[in-house]
């Protein structure tokens, strides 16, 4: 049960644990062969001489996460096992309108995701001159215009119909979800994050990762220009 999962630490870590990228076409991968390139990592032992004598070690990579994604995802962490106030919470206020007590997961969660796109579009638009990313990235300086517009500018299609195209629909209707609702909670209506949007959340913060990574390995890799997924 994705419940059960989420009551270590380590399963809120989730698609990042042994991730980093390959060293040939830079897609994203855990241990070979490198789902894009094929390439094989040699992960076996290194064999070293320090003061003259030869020692054995144990094969070591950069990891792909970063500090950030690191950070948001222990702080949704905290923000579910966090206990929650009485009922009376919002005083007198109707139920239909109180927003979850556990909000900030989602917002957390979007920020997130904002952050993964914007690296995204750093190793996208790697080998493009340097004065034409730029503008691009100030021209299309939102998240909204990223996914569509530039994304169609560079790939002929969007994020959602590569998510869709990768078997990750549910995921791509899961966002958009959150990015109306978060739209709402923002424009004065708080209560659009509800109880329901945050157990979503939570259910489908791997999956929507796991997708992410799928479409960063069709776009992003076997440029010249590598940009890790770790800088910021
Ligand atoms: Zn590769």
């Amino acid at each position: 049960m994705w419940l059960d999962d989420l009551k270590t630490g380590d399963s809120w870590m989730g698609v990042w644990y042994a991730l980093s990228h390959c060293g040939m076409c830079h897609a994203l991968m855990r241990s070979g062969p490198c789902p894009v390139c094929g390439d094989l990592i040699d992960s076996s032992p290194r064999r070293v001489v320090v003061d003259g004598v030869e020692r054995l070690i144990t094969f070591a990579t950069q990891g792909a996460i970063a500090w950030s994604t690191y950070v948001l995802l222990r702080l949704m962490q905290r923000e579910w096992e966090r206990p929650l106030a009485g009922q009376d919470w919002f005083g007198s206020v109707p139920p239909e309108k109180h927003p979850s007590q556990r909000l900030a997961i989602v917002i957390l969660f979007w920020t997130l995701f904002e952050g993964l796109m914007d690296r995204f579009m750093d190793a996208g638009l790697a080998d493009l001159p340097e004065a034409i990313r730029k503008d691009l990235l100030r021209r299309y300086g939102t998240i909204g215009s990223r996914l569509d517009r530039l994304y169609r500018l560079m790939w002929s299609t969007t994020f959602w119909d590569d998510l869709r195209d990768l078997g990750f629909g549910s995921e791509a209707d899961h966002l958009k979800n959150v990015q109306e609702r978060r739209n709402d909670f923002v424009h004065g209506n708080p209560e659009a994050i509800d109880d329901g949007l945050v157990l979503a959340t939570v259910e489908r913060l791997q999956t929507v990762q796991q997708g992410w990574i799928a479409v960063y390995n069709l776009r992003c890799t076997l440029k010249s220009k590598k940009i890790p997924v770790w800088k910021e």
